[in-house]
């Protein structure tokens, strides 16, 4: 059983995004502006946005960090997206979910310039994605397209099972594997809440991508050997015992199914850290787009 590395690999990423910056710094040309909005004081929110911020940091590009109160206005929300989409200087921007209830939230991610769109939520790219042409892909199914291309982990013929389709992650994951070219040419089934004898439909699958958001969801009796198991869930799960007050699991009972399975992503370390660096992958590429259309 392999170890998936979410935590070297995205640090591998991080270094070769850092040395494309180095070399734009050299020849005097802009840096990659990553911006980002928050709304209101959600812990786990601030967490991934100050780790975004903290990741521009360590590879040289420019952030600004774009805070509004939990009682901003559907209006007022948008009024500052149309403040970044205008903005020359940025040039890609995500608003970090979930926003409160009085807020829209497809509205507004539907407000932002599909070009400054890192995140890959606009219909536009979403579209584009389905469609197999070059735009945005979001950020944590891209990492795990990244882990399974560096790991060279073969999904050509294979039978890929997701679970959960969300927007961010599930629904857009089936698609990608199920896209000519590497990694893709899967046959994919996307399984929901809503899908009976889901264990009959996980034990026939080569590869499993879960994000239930239920902790050790998938059990080891779920799983054929030598399955790929990717585990996007995170979870805080109350623990006295530990410092800040609770621990973080995964969807997967990883001590178990680990035993069993061919490639393994751990909670933490896996997916999770690959997310914020292909989040500034994205940015790397919106500058690039952004440059080029400037020099037409
Ligand atoms: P989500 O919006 O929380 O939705 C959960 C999905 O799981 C839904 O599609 C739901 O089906 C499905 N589901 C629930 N119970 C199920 C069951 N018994 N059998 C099969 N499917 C079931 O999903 P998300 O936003 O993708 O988040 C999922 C997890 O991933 C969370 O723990 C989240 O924190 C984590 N996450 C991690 C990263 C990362 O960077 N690693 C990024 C994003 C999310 P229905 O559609 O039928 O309700």
């Amino acid at each position: 059983m392999t170890i998936l590395d979410g935590k070297k690999i995205s640090n591998d990423i991080k270094n070769e995004i850092k040395a494309d910056v180095d070399k734009m710094k050299a020849k005097g040309e802009k840096v990659p502006h990553l911006a980002a909005i928050i709304v209101g004081k959600d812990g786990a929110s601030l967490t991934y946005v100050n780790s975004k911020v903290k990741a521009c940091e360590r590879v040289g590009f420019e952030s600004s960090l774009h805070k509004l109160p939990n009682t901003v206005s559907e209006l007022e929300l948008l009024a500052k997206i149309e403040e970044l989409n205008q903005n020359d200087d940025i040039d890609g921007f995500i608003v970090q979910l979930p926003l409160p209830p009085q807020i829209d939230t497809q509205r507004v991610l539907n407000a932002v310039d599909p070009d400054k769109d890192v995140d890959g939520f606009h219909p536009t790219n979403f579209g584009k994605m389905a469609l197999d042409m070059t735009s945005f892909i979001p950020a944590t199914p891209f990492g795990i397209l990244e882990l399974l291309e560096r790991y060279d982990i073969p999904t050509k013929g294979k039978h890929t099972v997701v679970i959960g389709r969300s927007y961010i992650v599930g629904r857009p994951m089936s698609i990608l594997m199920g896209r000519s070219g590497f990694p893709g040419n899967s046959t994919v089934t996307l399984t929901h809440e809503f899908t009976k004898n889901i264990t009959q439909i996980t034990s026939q699958a080569d590869i499993i991508i879960i994000a239930v958001g239920i902790p050790d969801f998938l059990k080891t009796e779920m799983i054929k050997d030598d399955a790929v198991i990717i585990d996007v869930g995170i979870t805080r799960v109350p623990d006295e015992n530990a410092e800040k007050g609770y621990v973080i699991k995964g969807d997967v009972d990883f001590d178990q199914v680990s035993k069993r399975a061919s490639y393994i992503t751990p909670v933490p370390g896996g997916v999770g850290p690959m997310t914020v660096s292909m989040l500034l992958k994205n940015t790397l590429l919106a500058r690039e787009m952004h440059r080029r259309k400037a020099n037409l």
